[in-house]
Order: C-alpha cells, then sequence, then structure tokens
C-alpha cells in the first residue's frame, strides 16, 4: 500500500495531467463564455470546472504547461525507486482517446532522431533504472569496469548506461550483486491477450494463458519475454510492439486505440549477504535459477573453500499501463464489432474501476477485490494492490467540446481515490 502525505493507506494514487489544447480543439464550437475554449483550471492538487463550478482533489494535478520531465520527477521517479527495492509497481494511464495517455506514458517510440524533453515516462523510467542498476553493482572497480562515457552527473535522466546482465563475476573480483531485465509487451483486445513481442504469424504463436502460483504470484504463459541490457534495448522492443498494436478508426480519431497495452518489466536482483566473519565473499557458479523471492541455499564456493553467506534473491515487475480510450460508445458512432469491443473495453475500465475501489475500501480490501472480473484486473492482479504501489494518471483535455468525457475521467479518477 502506498502512504500519503499525511500517512494515511492510500491503495492508489492518481495524478490528473491535462493536455494542451490542440489546433483541433481551439477550431470547436464553444457554448460556455470561457477564453480559448478551455474549461479546466488546474490548482494546486485540485482541478477547477469552469462550467460547472466543481472541484477535484487529486494527489497531484498537472495543468497543461507542465513539461514531461517534470511529471516523471513527480510521480515516475520513487516508483523507479521502489521497483529496484524489489516491490511491483503498476502506472495505468487512463482517459479519453486523444487525451494524452500514449504522449504522457512514452510507449509510441518515434524512430530516429525525436526530441528527448518530449519522451514520456518509459524512456526516463528506464533511464533511471540502468542507472541504479549499475549504481547497485558493487563490484570493486577496475578501470575497465567503469564506462568512461558516463558523466558524473546527469542532468534529467539522460544517462543511457550500458548495464551488465548477469555475467559471470571475474575471478579477481568477485560479485556481490547480479541483475538481469526483462520486458514483455501485451495487447488485450476483445478479452484476447496478443503478445506484442512475437512476430510470427498469429496461427504460430502459443496461447497466450494468465496463470498464478501457489504464492499468488502472476504468470503469462506464451508470452515472450525479451532481456534487455540498457535503455536503447528497451526502446527498440518498444518500439516494435507499438508497431503492432491493433488500433482501430473510428471518427473520433483514426489512431484511436481500443484496446489495453501493457508493457512490463520484470527484474531479477541477486545479492550475495556473507554470513559474518569478515571473510572473503564467495562467488556462486552460476545464477540461482529461482523464481522465488526470498534466501536460496548457500552456493558451492570457489577455491574448495566453504562458502560463507548466500544469494538473496528479489524478483520485481514494472507494468506501464496505457489504457484503451475511456469514452462511451454513442460518442464513437461504433457498429458491429466496434461495438463489441467498446463494450468488453468498458468492461475492463469498469473492473478495474472496481478493483481499486475494492482496494481502497478497508472492509473489502482483504475479503473481496474483484481481480477475476476482467482479463486487465487478472493480469495485473499482484501489481495491483497488497505491497504494490499503483499510480493512476488520469488525463484530459481542456477542450469545452470534451466536457462530457473529461466529467467521466475526473469521477472515474476521484473514485479511484
Ligand atoms: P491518447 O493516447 O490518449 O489517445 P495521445 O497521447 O496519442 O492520446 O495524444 C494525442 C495527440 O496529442 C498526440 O499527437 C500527442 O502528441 C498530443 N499530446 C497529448 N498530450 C500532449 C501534451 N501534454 N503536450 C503536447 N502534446 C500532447
Ligand atoms: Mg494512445
Amino acid at each position: 500500500m502506498a502512504k500519503d502525505g499525511q500517512g494515511q493507506i492510500a491503495a492508489v494514487q492518481v495524478a490528473l495531467r491535462i493536455r494542451t489544447l490542440s489546433e483541433k480543439d481551439r477550431a470547436q464550437p464553444r457554448f460556455a463564455n470561457l477564453a480559448n475554449g478551455d474549461c479546466l483550471r488546474a490548482l494546486e492538487k485540485s482541478v477547477h470546472v469552469v462550467p460547472l463550478n466543481k472541484l477535484f482533489t487529486f494527489d497531484h494535478v498537472f495543468g497543461p504547461e507542465s513539461r514531461q520531465s517534470e511529471i516523471f520527477a513527480a510521480v515516475g521517479q520513487k516508483l523507479i525507486h521502489k521497483f529496484v527495492e524489489g516491490y511491483n509497481v503498476t502506472i495505468l494511464a487512463y482517459g479519453q482517446t486523444s487525451s494524452g495517455k500514449t504522449y504522457t506514458m512514452g510507449t509510441a517510440q518515434h524512430s530516429g532522431r525525436f526530441d528527448l524533453e518530449q519522451e514520456g515516462i518509459v524512456p526516463r523510467a528506464m533511464s533511471l533504472l540502468f542507472d541504479l542498476l549499475q549504481q547497485n553493482d558493487t563490484r570493486p572497480t577496475s578501470p575497465s569496469s567503469v564506462n568512461s562515457n558516463d558523466p558524473p552527473g546527469k542532468p534529467g535522466g539522460r544517462l543511457r548506461p550500458v548495464s551488465r546482465l548477469s555475467s559471470p563475476a571475474s575471478v579477481s573480483a568477485p560479485a556481490r550483486y547480479r541483475f538481469s531485465v526483462k520486458v514483455s509487451f501485451v495487447e488485450i483486445y476483445n478479452e484476447d491477450l496478443i503478445d506484442l513481442l512475437n512476430s510470427a504469424p498469429p496461427s504460430e504463436r502459443p496461447p497466450v494463458n494468465i496463470r498464478e502460483d501457489t504464492k499468488g504470484h502472476i504468470y503469462w504463459t506464451g508470452v515472450k519475454e525479451v532481456t534487455v541490457s540498457n535503455t536503447e534495448d528497451v526502446l527498440y522492443h518498444l518500439q516494435q510492439g507499438t508497431l503492432n498494436r491493433a488500433t482501430g478508426s473510428t471518427d473520433m480519431n483514426e489512431q484511436s486505440s481500443r484496446s489495453h497495452a501493457i508493457f512490463s518489466v520484470t527484474l531479477r536482483q541477486e545479492r550475495w549477504v556473507s554470513h559474518g566473519g569478515g571473510g572473503q565473499i564467495s562467488r556462486a557458479a552460476s545464477p540461482v535459477p529461482s523464481k522465488l523471492h526470498g534466501k536460496q541455499r548457500p552456493m558451492s564456493a570457489m577455491n574448495g573453500r566453504a562458502e560463507d553467506g548466500e544469494w538473496i534473491v528479489t524478483n520485481s515487475k514494472f507494468n506501464f499501463v496505457d489504457l484503451a480510450g475511456s469514452e462511451r460508445l454513442k460518442r464513437t458512432a461504433a457498429e458491429g464489432d466496434r461495438r463489441k469491443e467498446g463494450i468488453n473495453i468498458n468492461g475492463g475500465l469498469l473492473a478495474l474501476g472496481n478493483v481499486i475501489s475494492a482496494l481502497g475500501d478497508p472492509s473489502k480490501r482483504s475479503t473481496h477485490v474483484p481481480y477475476r472480473d476482467s482479463k486487465l484486473t487478472r493480469l495485473l492482479q499482484d501489481s495491483l494492490g497488497g505491497s504494490a504501489t499503483t499510480l493512476m494518471i488520469a488525463c484530459a483535455s481542456p477542450a469545452e467540446s470534451n466536457l462530457a468525457e473529461t466529467l467521466n475521467t475526473l469521477q472515474y479518477a476521484n473514485r479511484a481515490r
């Protein structure tokens, strides 16, 4: 459970991000007497819906002028620290189509030269992640183990160190810490799970299933997990997956995304903890092949010495979830298949809202949290609630023409608190 500023238990932290008005928004007819057609006023931790004179309060409110770096610094950074500490973390981007979910999350990377200032949460988070992992790596520093390209201080998380991935320790400098990072990218479309990193034709792909082990950890079978060693690797796979994402054309937005996209990063860390004696640190012959948290049996020692310590393994998972557009069906003039998609998407968002609201209700939290009501909540089960940290970023347009949907978003996000 995340604690809020007052030390109270909050299952989910909620941030509101108000996007900038687009040219299209400015061209819409206006009904209320508003400057620029802008109907939201961001106050410190609340938002004033001007035409309705209503106020909604959140953990953070980011106005249209807020920059990507500011949002990461305020809400993203600490979650990466949590992740490295071994906690599961989820960030959910909620809002109607075109409200800025993908922009904020940074899950649609552009190829080639890209303005770093425009980068969203994922690339910034990965940059910080590899930086922290590198710092955790307590190898005695030899000149060859230091990347001479790394600047000593990094402005705004721009440093992209090349990490060491569970590489065998050198004999002269035994490893005390090892890590590996894997990514997967799954889409939920009409309650079907689609592996966005699998480029094989659909008929040749294994079925994707959600499994739970006896400890309550959720595993996805049939999903490709790719080992990555630096931010560029991550962004490459993110881009490949984004290209595979199912998009439908509606009269609201041709690029409208009718599905939930879940980009997951799993981190496995191993730390050698020596058992007193101040002795030499032993070196394991191979990484511990266990998926479980907690202590492992001591490994065999080098040089015939009895080992005096053990490898502690920590696994954690970070889900970046770009949710389907929250707009109600009638707005999109949907028909046929599109209608079915709309209903299922709303089902996923409805289930998510119910789970989050149950997590925030002390009487329900330990008894019934309805994770099984949708694939989305089932998939995220071990990363929502419990010891996991969850952040919802509600994205909203300030345009008067979107007021009904914006109100819907504010109410949904408000319920999550
Ligand atoms: P969604 O994923 O919610 O459908 P997008 O993130 O794709 O919405 O945003 C729609 C368009 O608006 C994109 O072209 C995006 O770059 C732009 N956009 C969204 N939010 C902002 C913002 N805060 N500042 C500048 N451009 C934005
Ligand atoms: Mg999007």
